[in-house]
């Protein structure tokens, strides 16, 4: 029995669902404290995964071997011959697939991504976040108008006479098949510039979106909802952002009633008015009592935002996260909790910073245990990145007893989805955000080698 203990290399969760005998084992020995898990996090992933991690971090990790490899990468997403064309070159294709696109993405078609879905839920994360990975790039001088008059979902009351979109309807028919993807529990990400420039045109203008736009966002959202999933409206850009409020906020009073949350709407910390904005955002929903729906992000557009809408300075940015997460779980938030009542929220913290994970979290167990009044919170983090932070969550959701089981934090990958060709922008992104988190990368890549070491050796003992 021993031998077949050191011999076993793959994931670890998995013997312990499946082997009784070493859960008799572990229950002999006591508890560990909730944030010291025994065995190191990426002990969680299974090996083909490992292996893929290990090649994407130990790319990431290294400039030397980052920047051609961000260069190939842009000749690919912009081709100019067949060599670096995805559709033209087989073989490149099928390098491509294997490595880089089954890191980040989930597949190219419902059963691809049906499969990947099941592989993520076997490991222990609660769900998924279902994303259709086609974006268009935005146009940074687009500049926003004075307020409208009605609000984007309102105006699809309007007999405007428009043209039909064929982004537009592109973007329905892929959104509403990533609606047939997910199911109870699980997330659909919406990412609204991805319908094209006549949304994008709308949303930066401050008028109305295009109504076959807003039929295709009722449509996808009761798909969604009717398989028991939710929404996530994505934040993306500042010049288009308070367009993508506003649908959020139509959507949220539409969705987020009676003690249901349908709808969570996105805000970047990094922005210095964000504090301001949710706060007006809760301001509505305690005086017109629908749920305020939070998916907290620290913002992905600094390379191209103006920047002094942006915090000064990255620890500022963590502050403001920090202080948004922990306001939110204390249920005291600028005038909310203490002169005002604290509205009806939902927090979700998509975050890979393991500080601001680990510390809500203490900080969501402390008052849970204390009886003290708190928000229910859920982490996210995307496929293929920060597996460090999402297996240690998973840890400590592993370590709870099970009779503190409704603590245990909550954890979902978040996965895109789409032809190789529709993803490239996607890896793109992934690639540059890895190159710009040096630090959290090259700590990842040590310990995905110490842990590849550590399986390579359980195979040689005996
Ligand atoms: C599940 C999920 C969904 C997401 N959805 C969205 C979305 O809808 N919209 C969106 O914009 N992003 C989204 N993101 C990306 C997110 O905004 C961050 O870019 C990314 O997660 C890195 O931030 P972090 O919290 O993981 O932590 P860290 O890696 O600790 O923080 C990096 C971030 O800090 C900020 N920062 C870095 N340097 C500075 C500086 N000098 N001054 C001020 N701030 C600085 C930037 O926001 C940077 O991205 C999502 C991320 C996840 C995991």
């Amino acid at each position: 029995m021993a031998s077949r203990l050191r011999l076993r290399v793959g994931p670890l969760r998995s013997a312990t669902a499946t082997t009784p005998w070493l859960c008799r084992a572990q229950s002999r020995v006591a508890a560990p404290k909730p944030e010291e898990p025994q065995l190191p996090p990426h002990s969680l992933l299974p090996n083909a995964m490992l292996w893929r991690s290990l090649l994407v971090a130990t790319i990431s990790s290294h400039p030397w071997l980052l920047t051609p490899a961000l260069r190939l990468l842009s000749l690919i997403v912009h081709p100019r011959g067949s060599l670096f064309d995805v559709n033209q070159n087989p073989v490149l294709r099928r390098f491509l697939k294997t490595t880089f696109y089954n890191h980040f993405c989930a597949g190219e078609n419902a059963v691809e991504v049906t499969n990947t879905i099941g592989r993520i839920k076997t490991m222990g994360f609660k769900g998924v976040i279902l994303t259709y990975a086609r974006e268009i790039v935005v146009d940074a001088s687009s500049q926003p108008a004075s307020d409208p008059a009605t609000t984007p979902l309102e105006s699809a009351t309007r007999e405007t006479v428009q043209a039909k979109s064929p982004e537009i309807e592109a973007w329905r028919e892929g959104v509403l098949e990533t609606a047939e993807m997910v199911g109870t529990g699980d997330f659909l990400a919406l990412k609204l510039t991805g319908a094209g420039p006549l949304v994008m045109q709308a949303l930066s203008s401050g008028q109305p979106l295009p109504r076959q736009m807003i039929l295709a966002i009722n449509d996808i959202c009761a798909r969604a909802v009717q398989r028991g999933a939710r929404i996530f409206v994505d934040a993306e850009q500042q010049s288009i952002q308070s367009g993508i409020d506003r649908v959020a906020l139509d959507l949220m009073r539409q969705y987020n009633r009676n003690g249901t949350t349908g709808v969570y709407n996105t805000y970047q910390a990094y922005l210095k008015s964000t504090p301001q904005t949710l706060l007006s955002h809760m301001d509505l929903s305690e005086r017109e009592g629908f749920t305020v729906g939070v998916k907290l992000v620290r913002g992905a557009y600094i390379n191209s935002e103006p920047r002094h809408l942006i915090n000064d300075t990255k620890s500022a940015t963590d502050d403001s996260y920090n202080a948004i997460a922990a306001g939110i779980l204390r249920r005291q938030y600028g005038p909310f909790g203490t002169q005002r009542r604290f509205p009806p929220a939902d927090l979700f913290l998509a975050t890979h910073n393991r500080q601001s994970a680990l510390a809500a979290n203490r900080l969501y167990q402390e008052r849970m245990a204390a009886a003290q009044p708190t928000t229910k919170v859920q982490y996210g983090q995307l496929l293929g990145m920060a597996d460090e932070v999402s297996c240690r969550l998973l840890q400590l959701r592993e370590n709870n007893s099970i009779e503190s089981r409704t603590t245990s934090p909550e954890v979902y990958k978040c996965l895109s989805w789409g032809t190789l060709g529709d993803c490239l922008s996607y890896l793109l992104r992934r690639a540059v955000e890895n190159r710009d988190a040096v630090g959290r990368t090259r700590q990842e890549y040590i310990a995905l080698r110490a842990e590849a070491g550590r399986r390579i050796r359980n195979l040689f003992k005996v």
